[in-house]
């Protein structure tokens, strides 16, 4: 393509073609189904063939917290999962993790080994199936050691499927695996949500046995996170520094059109989109990944893909692969994907709404409305005490998404705000309220709870959120937590959710047990008064209406709940001991790790804004200072010729004092930031705060003065795409 002008990179993109992917036919020329080739590229032990049943039993009871596996079992897997990954064509194995990068890493092995006589043979022992030890000395540790002390180990995880990844020119075998520190702290965003649904698992199975449902014996977490992703061509990408640099364009005046007229949404998929999105699904289908849904999203250039729910741990892992993936099919296609939360200013951002519900072995999905028996009882008992969790850990929740890319979604005035509620619907609010005010929830033989419908469920399902504001809404069957960025990690929100919720569950567990079994209530009005109980106190929690509105900034606060905008300020219910306690009483964190997540987001916090103000800088003066000097020049020109035969040049020096004017505000604006931050002189903790609220108001004054010259400076002196290719060309 051309490495010339603007003009001739739009005329370029406009010839693209989709790409053409492998069919997924048979050696017969037929079509095969997703159901044929569904997982080919992962090994789970749990199924696998030529694993033993009493194996896979083995690891079904380790996910609920059984014994350990015997190093013969694990001779064996590692055995299997050799000759299977081998015969897949992979020469090699790594250790794949989640450190707080909020990325995945990985350190490749290959399957060789020389003998003592040098005999070259392939094989995976059990060791290193089981553990690998890294130097971890280069991966965040939020200041948890010293480097002497600067290794990690990784630990085969064995509830996640084994996966294959594909380069190019070979194949390697993946194991999912736990991260963590020479004195035993988790350095990862696994181990904690492998903690947290083991006592979920605990708690909400003792409240099951506890109300009558004896046959029991676990129940999981189930996450379904909706992605939100923009996709604009490889080739205008590597023409912004800034998008590639920071993931965001950190300044860009808006086309004329964008949003206004809501043809985007789930309009027709574009055919260079479709094609990426059909080879992406087949490459996740592949992966065991259950691709479920593709659609366009509201923003011109922004799509989404949503899986079906899956157990939590299982859900968190396979969001990473689908990040990478996205990013890896959408280079094949000449596109870039960004999964930045605010890409774009003047229009929406992308987020990944984390759908959220707990199902026991037996099936039942514990937010199923039931049709007013004891499951209605049971879940409108559960709904209470998840309102009661968002109520009081409303800090931690909102800290568990902070990250400068999200504090543009929820600090900036965009759905969901940074105020957590929850979003009940009409219909489950009157019962609720009905409880409050001991009206007629009156129970009857056949039905233990009349709630005045016959129809729980349907009516419930006709009452979901349509405007989408509420951070954390109940939609039918299930919470959405709306409020997670589209570029996090889905395991460190869901660790922090069912911690939680754990807590509250083992607090009722409590009372019911004190209701039931001391007093002799039965279990229905035991789970009334539970129900009534947290309703009363969490209420105010409860918020239906626009969450975008100013009045509803003003009605929170009166009703006292938090308002976290920038990471600084929500980050620190990681250090504040009352805050973030319950972690530690459910054994979800340590004291320490939790003191190294919250130096590392602020780390991180800091490191990302110097980025981008450096980043600001340098466009500013390799592209936009040169374009309004060269423009200049034109208009001086111009004004000299004219006033040579006697004319005025109205126009023109009109257009130049509005130059001058922008070009020195943006000089002197990008100068200041650059000097306030060399000037600061605080320790990190200060400098994020300092950050947040004196150098990001500037740095978006900045913006608006750059948006003045673009909007003056012709498009052939413009040498950066502009809104109009980013969002438009594809
Ligand atoms: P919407 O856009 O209306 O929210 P989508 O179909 O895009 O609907 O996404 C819904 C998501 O919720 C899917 O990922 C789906 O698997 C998930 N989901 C549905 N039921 C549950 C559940 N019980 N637990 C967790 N996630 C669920
Ligand atoms: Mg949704």
């Amino acid at each position: 393509m051309s490495l010339g002008h603007m003009f001739e990179k739009r005329a370029f993109l406009g010839t693209r073609k989709p790409r053409e992917g492998k069919k997924q036919i048979n050696s017969a020329g037929e079509y095969l189904r997703i159901s044929d080739y569904f997982g080919e590229n992962t090994f789970d032990v749990k199924t696998a063939k030529g694993i033993p049943k009493s194996i896979k039993d083995k690891i079904v009871n380790l996910a609920k917290g059984g014994e350990k596996l015997a190093r013969e079992d694990v001779e064996l897997i590692a055995k299997e999962v050799t000759r299977w990954a081998m015969q897949k064509g992979a020469t090699h194995f790594c250790h794949w993790f989640q450190p707080l990068t909020g990325q995945t890493a990985e350190k490749h092995d290959s399957f060789l080994t020389l003998t003592d006589d040098g005999v070259p043979i392939d094989q995976m022992g059990v060791s290193q199936l089981l553990q690998g030890e890294s130097d971890a000395s280069s991966l965040p540790h939020g200041d948890s050691r010293s480097t002497f002390e600067a290794r990690g180990y990784t630990s085969w995880d064995f509830t996640s499927p084994l996966f294959l990844i594909e380069g190019t020119n070979g194949k390697t075998l993946c194991i999912p695996t736990a991260f963590v520190s020479f004195n035993g702290d988790a350095l990862d965003v696994k181990t904690p949500l492998l903690r947290s649904t083991l006592r979920l698992n605990k708690v909400a199975t003792k409240f099951l046995n506890l109300t009558g449902k004896t046959e029991v014996q676990s129940v999981k977490a189930t996450c379904g996170a909706e992605q939100e992703y923009f996709l604009v061509d490889k080739a205008l990408y590597f023409a912004r520094p800034d998008l590639v640099m920071s993931g965001r364009t950190l300044f860009g005046s808006m086309s004329a059109k964008n949003q206004q007229l809501e043809d985007h949404y789930f309009g027709i998929i574009p055919a260079r989109v479709l094609a990426f999105m059909q080879e992406l699904d087949v490459e996740l289908y592949r992966l065991g990944i259950p691709s479920k849904t593709r659609h366009n999203e509201v923003a011109p250039g922004q799509f989404e893909i949503a899986p079906i729910f899956e157990e939590a741990n299982l859900a968190a892992d396979h969001n990473q692969v689908l990040m990478a993936q996205l990013r890896n099919i959408a280079s094949k296609h000449d596109f870039h994907v960004l999964l930045h939360e605010k890409p774009f200013s003047y229009i929406n951002g992308s987020g990944k709404h984390l759908n959220w519900s707990m199902v026991d072995d037996h099936g039942t999905n514990l937010l199923d409305p039931g049709d007013g028996g004891m499951d209605t009882a049971r879940f409108l008992a559960v709904v209470s005490m998840i309102v009661e969790t968002v109520y009081r850990h409303s800090d931690a929740l909102r800290m568990s998404v902070c990250g400068a890319g999200n504090d543009h979604r929820l600090g900036g005035n965009e759905a969901p705000p940074s105020i957590i509620s929850v979003y009940l619907g009409k219909a489950l609010l009157a019962i609720f309220e009905k409880f409050i005010s001991g009206g007629d929830v009156t129970s009857d033989e056949k039905k233990v709870l009349d709630v005045g419908v016959d129809h729980l469920a349907t009516l419930l399902a006709d009452d979901v959120d349509r405007n989408r504001t509420s951070p954390f809404a109940f939609t039918s069957n299930r919470f959405e937590f709306r409020a997670v960025g589209s570029d996090q990690s889905i395991g460190f929100p869901l660790a922090i959710l069912n911690a939680a919720v754990s807590e509250i569950l083992d607090e009722s567990n409590s009372l019911l047990e004190e209701w039931i079994n001391r007093d002799g209530m039965s279990v229905d009005a035991a789970l009334r008064k539970l129900t009534k109980k947290w309703m009363e106190n969490a209420e105010r929690i409860v918020f239906n209406g626009d969450g975008y509105s100013k009045e509803w900034v003003e009605e929170a606060k009166k009703r006292g709940l938090p308002n976290f905008k920038t990471t600084p300020d929500a980050v620190q219910v990681l250090i504040d001991e009352k805050g973030s306690k319950f972690l530690i009483n459910q054994k979800i964190f340590r004291p320490n790790e939790l003191k190294i997540r919250y130096n590392i987001h602020i780390e991180r916090y800091n490191t990302i804004r110097e980025i981008e103000f450096n980043t600001f800088t340098s466009m500013i003066n390799h592209f936009v200072i040169p374009a309004a000097i060269d423009y200049k020049i034109k208009l001086c020109q111009a004004i000299k010729l004219q006033s040579d035969i006697g004319e005025k040049s109205v126009v023109e020096k009109e257009i130049l004092g509005k130059l001058e004017g922008a070009l020195i505000a943006t000089c002197s604006g990008s100068k200041e930031i650059l000097s306030d931050l060399e000037n600061f002189k605080g320790a990190h903790k200060e400098k994020a705060h300092y950050i947040a609220d004196k150098l990001m108001p500037k740095s978006n004054m900045l913006a608006k003065h750059c948006h003045v010259l673009e909007e003056i400076i012709p498009c052939e002196l413009w040498a950066l795409p502009k809104y109009y290719d980013l969002l438009f060309l594809r």
